[in-house]
């Protein structure tokens, strides 16, 4: 679509991944006037896991992801262990758990490429009236008096268009250039990950079992933070790839391309893959963990993984993308009915509630990971107590049940607890 010299919005959205359409929608439903520019670069088919709170959030909007992906029942945890004879390590004990169950997210999880979701959530948000200016890029936010009013975009020929708005909400994902305009700034200490993923053709596409690889070394054999996939897409293709953490000491020598050839390497047997991609190989940078802010300034708020919202224990970020998307509509949706632009500062209270001890909890523990004594007693556990995987799968994924729960809330609550003696961890 063809953006006039200048139009005015109740709300702009600065990138159309799954934070910004998220919030387009729940917009949109409310009655709202919304647009949303993307510059289409985004990683677009690159084969995901979608975790059962991601397909909450999805059927929250309006979309069935088990009906149009993969459906994935069970989670298996395996082991990468030392051997001489093989550099990558040897494949290890495993367990394999189905997805801990839990009220915001009562199903499966399931795979698909980030392309099909992206188009699923863009069908809707058309439906929904949305305009979606496809190939503008965001170059500066338009300033008024101090106020943010939306961005001067440029179109694919190059042409220049203000499109001015009430609100603002920044969605342009882990690297934000958008948000550093505004002002955001990433601690810089706290984690981020690195993640590197292709497809590869095998005949064990159906399997409904994900897997993840635990104590993936470096070169030297020393465990790193971080692990690896196998995800089935039931399409011919198994997406593999690699999630690392940078609480790992060689985390910045790493050659995210080479430790994927290294895992593929390692299990191509097992799941009978073909020796080569049948994806070209694509990564980026997550940063994690709520280590962006700020998240919302007088007309505007930054969700998805501009404001960091990726889980630090797993790297993984379409669920909170979605989430956070979510709680930002309904924010945007609420200030513009009470014509107050102050209702806009619920936004970073609501991201805390709901995120912030728990991912205080995860950048203690990633930090603990990125020491090879603690994390190779931890992988020998995972990998060979099926009790302790399903518990450290339930505290992954966020899936805590609410009340006393069992052990692996226990757990949580009492490193939570430890965590408030570390300030600013
Ligand atoms: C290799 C890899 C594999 C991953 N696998 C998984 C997985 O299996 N499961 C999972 O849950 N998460 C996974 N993630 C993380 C997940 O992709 C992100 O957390 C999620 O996509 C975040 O959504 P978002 O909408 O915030 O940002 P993005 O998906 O990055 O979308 C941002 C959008 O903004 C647009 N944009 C950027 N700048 C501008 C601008 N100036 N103007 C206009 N548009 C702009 C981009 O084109 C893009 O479409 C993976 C990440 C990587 C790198």
């Amino acid at each position: 679509m063809t953006a006039p010299a200048a139009t005015d919005v109740d709300v702009l959205i600065v990138g159309g991944g799954p934070a910004g359409l998220a919030a387009a929608t729940e917009l949109a439903r409310r009655g709202r006037d919304v647009t949303v520019v993307d510059r289409l670069d985004g990683l677009d088919d690159t084969t995901m896991l979608f975790t059962p709170r991601a397909v909450a959030a999805a059927r929250r909007l309006g979309i069935d992801l088990l009906e149009f992906f993969h459906p994935i029942d069970r989670v298996r945890l395996t082991t990468s262990v030392a051997d001489p004879a093989h550099p990558g390590g040897a494949v290890g004990p495993s367990t394999s758990s189905a997805w801990p169950r839990v009220r915001v997210a009562p199903e499966g999880g399931c795979v698909g490429t980030r392309a099909s979701f992206v188009a699923h959530l863009r069908a809707l948000a058309e439906v929904l009236d949305v305009t979606l200016l496809d190939g503008y890029d965001a170059v500066e936010p338009i300033v008024d008096r101090g106020f943010v009013r939306g961005a001067c975009v440029r179109s694919p020929d190059g042409a220049t268009a203000e499109v001015r708005a009430t609100f603002t909400i920044v969605a342009d994902g882990g690297n934000s250039n958008f948000g550093r305009l505004l002002g955001t700034y990433r601690q810089p200490d706290w984690p981020i990950a690195v993640a590197h993923a292709a497809d590869y053709r095998s005949p064990l596409h159906l399997a409904a079992e994900a897997e993840i690889v635990v104590g993936v070394t470096d070169r030297a054999g020393t465990p790193i933070a971080g692990y690896g996939w196998m995800y089935p897409t039931g399409a011919d293709t198994v997406g593999v790839g690699v999630m690392l953490m940078s609480t790992s000491a060689s985390f910045a020598v790493i050659n995210p391309a080479h430790l994927l050839d290294r895992v593929v390497e390692q299990h191509a047997s097992r799941w009978q893959l073909d020796p080569e991609p049948a994806t070209t190989p694509a990564g980026g940078r997550i940063p994690l963990g709520s280590s962006v802010g700020p998240l919302a300034g007088p007309t505007y708020v930054i969700i998805g993984d501009a404001g960091a919202a990726a889980n630090p224990l797993t790297g993984l970020g379409i669920d909170t993308a979605l989430e956070t998307g979510i709680m930002a509509g309904d924010v945007v949706g609420e200030a513009l009915d009470a014509e107050s632009a102050a209702v806009l500062q619920q936004y970073p209270k609501l991201v805390d509630d709901r995120y912030g001890a728990y991912y205080k909890f995860g950048r203690l523990t990633e930090r603990a990971l990125g020491q090879p004594s603690f994390s190779r007693r931890l992988h020998h556990a995972l990998g060979s107590r099926p009790s302790f995987a399903e518990g450290a799968l339930r505290v992954g994924l966020q899936h805590l049940r609410a009340g006393r729960g069992g052990v692996p809330e226990l757990i949580y609550r009492s490193a939570r607890a430890a965590g408030v003696f570390v300030p600013d961890a």
